[in-house]
């Protein structure tokens, strides 16, 4: 007996032993104390990787994608050996509690956290503290693990993270110096904080134009957590802030939400309370644009939190800030590394609840819209498909019938007729609340102070006719086919234009050297009526190309892009195909300015643009060697949001005008167009705002100065503009549109030039903007053109490419580039 007790002690703690000693600390692993250098990315999956083959019973890696810079994306499963084992069931038993996956589950008392590190890459001390709370998780908070799966993402955006972290090495002085004006604490353009194509990944989530999110959707849809947090880190003199949030929150968020966040900021003050640390909560991050690490997860169903530790690209590994304190690594990654373990105690402790509260979230019968109904361009309701199923919402087609409800075009009530071919999402299903926040007509506001935009309504981001019936409509899931014909060999063949998807054919086309002319006046032939932009390729015109009718076939068919095939160039309606209203599409070649001056954000929507969405080249000139250009070997030049006073010196200014003179074509967006508005030779001028500021009394009480200042704003608001769409650049679209407004920069309309998009009024259709905003808005600018000499000014007010999300913009995008004032020469 003695001796069995003997044996089991010594295999007990040799157990025990064997256990502590074979999962190395970061420290052990890296060979340096953690946070006194910054690991690179690949030394961060390194870590993980040895940490699972230390305790493969405990902690499973996973690889679910790849960055565009082909960097591997990884989650990371840690749990007691038993959940480990089960994953599979828990992740479906948790489905099976939604309903988003048929059966019954077998019960789950096991918690789901999910804690997202580094979506912004230069925010870099949180994937360092990835690192320790993985480590601590398995040795000294074992017993968290019992009903908890944690999953880690050490590294959302590894591409911006090595940016940063590559640029802050090889700057870095030895030891590191805490002097802010150091050139360690000043990244250059673009900054690590976004990723490849300079996209904002917490902006993302909704839209998701951006592989990582793509690819960090599936599995999110998979696992759907019931705790999600995003580390992020802020300016080097705030604090820390945790959860709750701040207000506004969008009115789907459950008291529960609200609760829980609350109980768990209370338990990580205890911890920052027990060692003197500052920290804030309740302001600044509110919970309402859907786009975010912490609203998504909330919309769908998870308790989605922010944590901003203070530091930031400009930290470095310690730095001075103003209050005199000097901020280390070390301090940013302990302080992360305290509230991610405390998340994980409370979901521990609160498992069942946080299950059955869960569940309860994806009950959706109340809602007060039963069904959002779509019909309009079978193009954009298919990418608004698409855009549907990233998420897992769906979706049905209508049966014919007469529809009532909230009439999106007008602001009021109204009707229309529906058949088969309109798009149906009712909000009476698991993702009903997600269905609400992005299809409602107007977000409901608790407070106009907000860090981000406040309307994103889809009908309108989409240009659908949309009505929003508060009964439900009928609809079956019937899809229908339909398949293209072959191509006959005949005169020439007709394009519609209209479409994202009628652009990539165009750009295919010219890509494979195709001559491909657009109509600037409607034409019939064969009984059918062609309206402006029109494409027609012709086999008169494509000579060249060996086995044309074939070629273009092929390409008709890769794009699903129907073609109308006319046998003469006698057209029964004018102009005939021969007509000098019938031009030559030129194979522009197209430069944009990047670096210094431009705003990253805003280079990269249209890097992006181009290599993603149209698949067209695009060269990219740094300002830096603007003074240096041949504009001569480019049609078009891009000019992205941003600010160009370096820049555009006077002999660069007249340098630009030159070049416009001879035939060249500027598209300048944005805050680009404060370069020119008011300059010597435009027309384009700021209007000032109606009200006359000199008779107001200012007093403002300071304390309400930040509301005050809040009148003056326009925070993504949507707005009606009226169009000429007999100018190409409106061609494919109708007479009014519905623009997305950033901000309150105001145009007046173009005395000389084409007023191609303006607001006619400023009804605000869906989102927050401030009365003095609105008071300068009516008859202002939203698209122009501006001749000079040969070429052309293009204004953009409003940035269609934002984002990427607003998908009826991006046609005034690409017809400025292909079709306002075409000159079809070959450079
Ligand atoms: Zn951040």
């Amino acid at each position: 007996m003695q001796k069995l007790v003997f044996v089991l002690l010594v295999v007990f703690s040799s157990f025990t032993l064997t256990t502590a000693q074979t999962i190395s600390s970061p420290s052990d692993f890296l060979g340096y104390d953690i946070g006194t250098q910054f690991s690179r990315n690949h030394q961060v999956i390194a870590y993980f990787k040895a940490v699972q083959n230390q305790v493969p019973n405990q902690v499973k890696l996973v690889e679910y994608g790849k960055t565009n810079e082909r960097r591997g994306l990884y989650l990371t499963f840690i749990s007691s050996e038993d959940n480990i084992k089960n994953l599979e069931t828990i992740r479906e038993n948790n489905l099976k509690n939604t309903g988003l996956l048929e059966g019954e589950s077998s019960g789950n008392d096991v918690a789901i956290v999910w804690l997202s590190y580094n979506v912004h890459g230069n925010e870099a001390s949180s994937s360092e503290a990835s690192m320790l709370t993985l480590f601590k998780l398995l040795t000294e908070k074992q017993d968290l693990l019992k009903n908890t799966v944690v999953i880690i993402d050490p590294s959302v955006n590894p591409d911006g993270r090595d940016r940063y972290i590559n640029w802050y090495n090889e700057t870095a002085s030895l030891p590191y110096n805490i002097d802010r004006q150091a050139s360690e604490h000043n990244e250059p353009w673009p900054g690590g904080r976004p990723n490849h194509y300079l996209f904002d990944l917490n902006r993302d989530w909704v839209w998701a134009s951006q592989v990582e999110t793509q690819q960090r959707l599936e599995v999110y849809n998979k696992w759907m957590p019931h705790v999600h947090v995003d580390f992020h880190e802020q300016g080097i003199n705030e604090p820390y802030y945790f959860a709750p949030a701040a207000e506004p929150f969008h009115e789907i968020i459950t008291d529960w939400q609200r609760d829980f966040q609350t109980e768990i900021g209370k338990n990580h003050a205890k911890y920052f309370d027990a060692e003197g640390w500052l920290f804030f909560t309740r302001e600044r991050f509110d919970l309402l644009y859907p786009s975010y690490g912490d609203t998504y997860p909330t919309f769908m169903g998870a308790i989605g939190m922010t944590y901003e530790q203070g530091g930031h690209g400009m930290a470095g590994l310690g730095i001075l800030n103003d209050e005199g304190h000097v901020l280390t690594l070390v301090e940013r990654l302990t302080h992360h590394t305290t509230t991610g373990i405390s998340t994980v105690e409370m979901a521990s402790k609160n498992a069942k609840k946080l299950n059955t509260e869960f569940a309860k979230f994806f009950n959706n019968s109340n809602l007060k819209y039963k069904s959002y109904v779509l019909k309009g361009n079978e193009d954009k309701l298919n990418s608004l498909k698409t855009l549907l199923n990233k998420h897992q919402i769906a979706f049905e087609n209508a049966t014919k019938s007469k529809v009532t409800g909230y009439n999106y075009a007008t602001g009021n009530q109204g009707s229309f007729n529906v058949d088969g071919n309109a798009l149906v999402v009712h909000s009476n299903q698991p993702k009903g609340k997600m269905v609400k926040v992005l299809f409602e007509p107007n977000t409901k506001l608790s407070d106009s102070l907000t860090y981000d935009i406040t309307a994103w309504s889809l009908p309108y981001a989409y240009g659908l006719d949309a009505l929003a019936s508060t009964t439900k409509v009928s609809s079956n899931t019937m899809a229908s086919k339909k398949s293209l014909q072959v191509l006959n060999d005949t005169y020439g063949y007709v394009s519609k234009w209209n479409s994202m998807k009628d652009a990539q054919f165009l750009a295919e086309l010219l890509k494979q050297n195709f001559k491909v002319r657009f109509t600037e006046k409607p034409f019939s032939a064969n009984d059918k009526t062609f309206e402006r932009g029109s494409l027609i390729i012709t086999k008169g015109d494509n000579k060249h190309i060996e086995k044309m009718v074939s070629k273009l076939n092929t390409i008709a068919q890769e794009h699903a892009q129907p073609l109308t095939e006319i046998n003469s160039g006698f057209s029964q309606k004018t102009p005939d195909i021969g007509s000098p209203d019938i031009k030559l599409v030129n194979k522009q070649k197209v430069a944009i300015l990047s670096g210094e001056g431009t705003r990253s954000l805003s280079y990269g929507e249209v890097w992006h643009f181009f290599e993603q969405q149209l698949h067209y080249p695009l060269t990219s000139i740094n300002t830096d060697d603007f003074g240096d250009t041949n504009l001569n070997r480019y049609n078009v030049l891009i000019i992205p949001n941003g600010n160009y006073r370096k820049v555009l010196s006077e002999d660069n200014m007249t340098k630009l005008k030159e070049w416009v003179r001879a035939g060249g074509k500027v598209i300048a967006i944005d805050g680009a167009l404060r370069s020119f508005a008011g300059k010597d030779g435009f027309s384009l001028s700021y209007k000032d705002s109606e009200e006359d500021d000199e008779n107001k009394d200012n007093l403002t009480a300071y304390a309400n100065r930040e509301r005050e200042y809040s009148n003056n704003l326009i925070t993504g608001a949507i707005f009606n503009a009226k169009v000429d769409n007999t100018h190409p650049m409106a061609f494919g679209y109708d007479d009014n549109y519905f623009t997305l407004k950033l901000g309150s920069s105001a145009y007046s309309l173009l005395d000389s030039g084409y007023n191609v998009a303006y607001l006619n009024d400023t009804k605000v259709y869906s989102g927050f903007a401030g009365q003095n905003a609105l008071n300068s808005l009516g008859k202002t600018l939203v698209f122009g053109e501006e001749r000079m000499g040969s070429g052309s000014f293009i204004y953009m007010v409003d940035n269609t490419l934002f984002r990427s999300f607003w998908e009826n913009g991006k046609l005034f995008f690409v017809n400025s580039i292909f079709m306002v004032n075409n000159n079809a020469y070959e450079l």
